[in-house]
C-alpha cells in the first residue's frame, strides 16, 4: 500500500545521514538519548530519527488504543482512580514505559521511543479541527497525570529537575523541609491527610502525627512566586512566606498537568498550521484520514482457535445461554431472523460474520441458515440450497474472490446504511427510537432510571460504543465483581468497539466467575 523506498523531496527534510535506533551497527555502544532520559516527557522536541512506515502506523494505533479507552472511562464517569486502574495493563501491554534499570539500554530506549513518536504521530492525527484537538489534549493530559503517579518520587524530581528550562521549579532543601514542616502541616496537612486516605482505598486512618511523618517521608516541596499560583492560595492550601508558596508534591500534579495542556493547545494549532506541508507525501495522508476517521479503527483480532468456540453450533447458537452473551446488534438481528425466517442482505452479512467470528464454522453455518429460513414453510430446501447457500460459503471464503470475510466491527456496523423496514442490521443505539431501546435495555435487566439516563445521553451524543460499553459493564456486574474476587486470571475490561469482543469479554467472564465460585466452594 505504501512505497517502502524512502523518497527524496525537494524542501522536505530527508533524514539519511541520521543514526537510525534499529541499525545494528549501533547497538553495541547506546547510551539514551537527553530525549528519552525520563520516562515523562512534556514532548517539547520533534523527533527527526527514521521509523518504517509499519512502526508509524501500529504505534499509532497502540496509542490510541489507550486514549480510546480514557475517553470511554471520562464518558463512563469514572473517577481518576478508576480510570488509572483501566488504563494500567493497557500501558503494559501496548506503550510499557520500563524504568531504565529494569531493561537493557536497547530495549529501554525503544519504548520511549515508540511513546514519543507515537504522540507526534497522533498530534498529526488530531490537530484538524477544534473538537479533535479538545479531545485529543484531555486524553493526553489524563494520560500524563496517570504516568506521573506511576513515577517513583525521585523520578519525579529527576523529571520537574530536567524541565527546569520551562517551569522555573526549584526545590528546598531537607533541611529547610524539617524546619518548615509545622508550618506546611499547618497549610497543607488536611488536605494531603485526605489525599493519602483516598490512595489507600480509605484503609488508613490517620492523627495529626502520623500525617506529619508521611508528609515528612512522602513531600518533597517546591518554593514558587505566588502569582505562579494564585488559585492554592486564594484557596488557602499552601503555605506563603515572603511572595513564595511551598508546594508539595501531592499537589505539584495539577500544575504539571495545566503546564503539559497549554503546551500541547498551543503547538497543536501550530501543527494544524504546517499540515498542508505534510499533502505532499501520498504514503502518510491516507495513514493519517483513516486514523482520525473514527476511534475505533483500531481492530479487534477475532481469535477463531480460541478454545471457548468448541461448544458453538447449529442448535447452541439459539441457545438462550449462548445468545445471553450477544450484544444488543446480533440479539436484534437473530430474534428477528428466528421469528420472521427471513433476513435481508445486510441483515445476512451483519450476522453471518459475527456467528462465523464465534466460532460457528462453515456446515455448522449452513445448517443454521437452513433450518432458519426453511422452518416455517415459507421456503423449500432446494430454494435455500439455489439462493443462499453461496452467500453463506462467500461469508466463509470459499466462494467468488473467496475472500475470509472478517466480523464487522462498530465502525463499520455504523458506516452501512440505517435499515429501513423490514431490516435489522445497523447499530439499535443509533437506529432503535428511545421508546424501543428503553424497552430493550429494561428487557436486559437495566431498570434503575439514573443508569437509563446516563445510556441514553451518550446516545444523545453519538457515542454509540460507549453506550454499549456502559450497558456490558451493567449486565455484567455480578460476574466483573466475583470474577476479581477470584483466583481466575482478571479479564480487562476494554472498551466496545466491536460486537465479537462484547461476546468474547461475556463469555470470559463466566468462566471466570464460574472458575472463582469453584474454587470458594473448594
Ligand atoms: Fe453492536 Fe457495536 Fe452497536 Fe454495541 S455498539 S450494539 S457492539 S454495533
Amino acid at each position: 500500500m505504501f512505497r517502502q523506498v524512502k523518497r527524496k523531496t525537494a524542501g522536505r527534510k530527508n533524514f539519511e545521514d541520521k543514526p537510525s535506533i534499529n541499525s545494528s551497527s549501533e547497538t553495541s555502544e547506546f547510551s539514551i538519548p537527553k530525549l528519552f532520559t525520563s520516562r515523562l516527557s512534556f514532548y517539547d522536541l520533534p523527533p527527526n530519527q527514521e521509523i518504517t512506515l509499519e512502526e508509524f502506523e501500529q504505534w499509532a494505533i497502540d496509542r490510541l488504543k489507550i486514549l480510546i479507552e480514557i475517553e470511554s472511562c471520562v464518558a463512563r464517569s469514572k473517577t481518576p482512580k478508576d480510570v488509572e486502574l483501566s488504563i494500567k495493563p493497557l500501558l503494559l501491554k501496548y506503550l510499557p514505559l520500563s524504568p531504565a534499570v529494569n531493561l537493557d539500554e536497547k530495549s529501554v530506549i525503544k519504548e520511549r521511543m515508540k511513546d514519543y513518536y507515537s504522540h507526534f504521530i497522533l498530534r498529526l492525527v488530531f490537530c484538524r479541527s477544534e473538537e479533535l484537538r479538545s479531545k485529543f489534549i484531555k486524553n493526553e493530559t489524563i494520560l500524563f497525570r496517570v504516568r506521573y503517579n506511576l513515577l517513583q518520587p525521585k523520578e519525579q524530581q529527576e523529571f520537574v529537575e530536567l524541565n527546569s528550562y520551562k517551569l522555573s521549579w526549584k526545590y528546598i532543601s531537607p533541611k529547610e523541609k524539617n524546619e518548615l514542616i509545622d508550618k506546611f502541616f499547618a497549610a497543607s496537612g488536611n488536605i494531603l491527610k485526605q489525599q493519602y486516605i483516598a490512595d489507600s482505598g480509605d484503609t488508613l486512618t490517620l492523627n495529626n502525627e502520623q500525617t506529619k511523618q508521611m508528609m515528612i517521608q512522602k513531600e518533597n516541596f517546591i518554593k514558587l512566586p505566588f502569582e505562579k499560583i494564585t488559585q492554592l492560595v486564594s484557596s488557602r492550601s499552601i503555605y506563603l512566606q515572603d511572595g513564595f508558596g511551598y508546594l508539595p508534591t501531592s499537589l505539584q500534579l495539577k500544575l504539571l498537568a495545566t503546564e503539559f495542556q497549554n503546551n500541547l493547545n498551543q503547538i497543536l494549532i501550530k501543527t494544524f498550521q504546517a499540515i498542508p506541508r505534510l499533502e505532499e507525501d501520498d504514503r502518510l495522508l491516507p495513514l493519517l484520514n483513516n486514523l482520525s476517521r473514527n476511534f475505533s479503527s483500531c481492530q479487534y483480532e477475532v481469535d477463531l482457535d480460541n478454545e471457548l468456540t468448541s461448544d458453538i453450533n447449529a442448535l447452541s447458537v439459539t441457545s438462550k445461554q449462548i445468545m445471553s452473551h450477544y450484544p444488543l446488534c446480533a440479539s436484534h438481528l437473530q430474534k428477528n431472523l428466528m421469528t420472521s425466517s427471513h433476513l435481508k442482505y445486510l441483515g445476512r452479512q451483519q450476522l453471518g460474520i459475527f456467528l462465523k467470528g464465534i466460532g460457528l464454522n462453515v456446515d455448522e453455518a449452513i445448517k443454521f441458515w437452513s433450518q432458519q429460513f426453511t422452518k416455517n414453510g415459507n421456503m423449500s430446501q432446494e430454494t435455500f440450497n439455489k439462493q443462499y447457500k453461496y452467500n453463506v460459503r462467500h461469508q466463509y471464503g470459499l466462494e467468488g474472490a473467496r475472500i475470509n470475510y472478517k466480523p464487522w466491527d462498530c465502525a463499520t456496523i455504523l458506516s452501512k446504511p440505517k435499515p429501513s423496514s423490514k431490516e435489522y442490521h445497523g447499530c439499535p443505539y443509533r437506529d432503535f427510537s428511545q421508546t424501543q431501546l428503553t424497552q430493550s435495555l429494561e428487557e436486559m435487566g437495566i431498570k434503575n432510571q439514573q443508569d437509563l439516563n446516563s445510556i441514553m445521553d451518550n446516545v444523545g451524543n453519538q457515542d454509540y460504543t460507549i453506550a454499549c460499553t456502559r450497558v456490558f459493564e451493567l449486565t455484567h456486574q455480578k460476574e466483573i465483581m466475583s470474577a476479581h474476587k477470584g483466583t481466575g486470571p482478571i479479564i480487562q475490561q476494554e472498551h466496545i468497539s466491536h460486537p465479537n469482543l462484547y461476546f468474547d469479554r461475556s463469555r470470559q467472564l463466566e468462566r471466570s466467575a464460574s472458575a472463582s465460585a469453584d474454587s470458594n466452594k473448594s
